[in-house]
């Protein structure tokens, strides 16, 4: 994914019990350092400002679907079974941000909100920002119900470039496709977008599934960090 970036260092989709240790070590962090939000499914934004001592130690643990930093040496993680991973680098302003958007978030647009605190925090341009996306549920798998469908309808005009309806008040959802969508919508540039387009459901030997594993199958990690110019990373 995105390949290797001078300036960043990135990962999607690492799974296993020792992943956490696994990410540590390729970022070359402590444990400590590694940030991960208490996912609900919703659109709020943590921002961990490098010039708050307190920020690290606020942002972790707490409750968000996205979190966005200028702090060198801290990784920011999301984790996803199904739901999509997006990592966003901005190389002008030296920022990154890590979003877990599944159904439920993006029906709020939590990337495009992400973008909104990148800007409002750190001068992001919107045009200058890098976005890989990673493994989730494909257009294939990702079956949504009425209810989700008629809110896609009501709050997105382009609602059928990203949902293949199947005639049982049930549709295909696109969820990559909508994200983008909404990205681009925030002043993202298409052709700064990399998609990983690797269903999860489908591709079980890489990935692990919710729909298709059940909860107890753990998530995968995906994560990013500002390396530090001036240290020996
Ligand atoms: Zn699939």
């Amino acid at each position: 994914m995105m390949g290797r970036i001078p300036g960043i260092r990135h990962l999607f989709g690492l799974r296993g019990p020792r992943s956490l240790e696994i990410l540590a070590g390729y970022f070359g962090v402590r444990e400590d350092r590694i940030i991960s939000i208490r996912q609900v499914h919703g659109d709020s934004i943590r921002v961990i400002d490098a010039s708050s001592d307190e920020g690290t130690v606020e942002a972790a643990g707490q409750d968000g679907d996205a979190v966005v930093t200028n702090d060198p040496g801290v990784v920011l993680t999301v984790r996803t079974a199904d739901c999509l991973p997006i990592l966003i680098w901005d190389a002008e302003k030296n920022a990154v941000g890590a979003i877990h958007a599944g159904w439920r978030g993006s029906l709020k647009a939590v990337a495009s909100k992400a973008v909104s605190s990148l800007q409002a925090a750190f001068g992001s341009r919107p045009r200058d920002l890098r976005v890989g996306i990673g493994p989730a549920a494909g257009p294939c798998c990702y079956e949504v119900d009425r209810p989700v469908l008629e809110l896609l309808r009501e709050r997105f005009d382009f609602w059928r470039d990203v949902v293949r309806e199947k005639g049982n008040g049930k549709g295909m959802l696109d969820l990559p496709g909508l994200n983008v969508r909404q990205l681009v919508g925030a002043g993202v540039s298409p052709d700064r977008i990399e998609a990983a387009d690797a269903c999860t459901v489908c591709h079980s030997e890489r990935f692990y599934s919710f729909r298709r594993d059940g909860t107890a199958s753990g998530g995968m990690l995906s994560g990013i960090m500002i390396l530090d110019e001036n240290a020996s990373v």
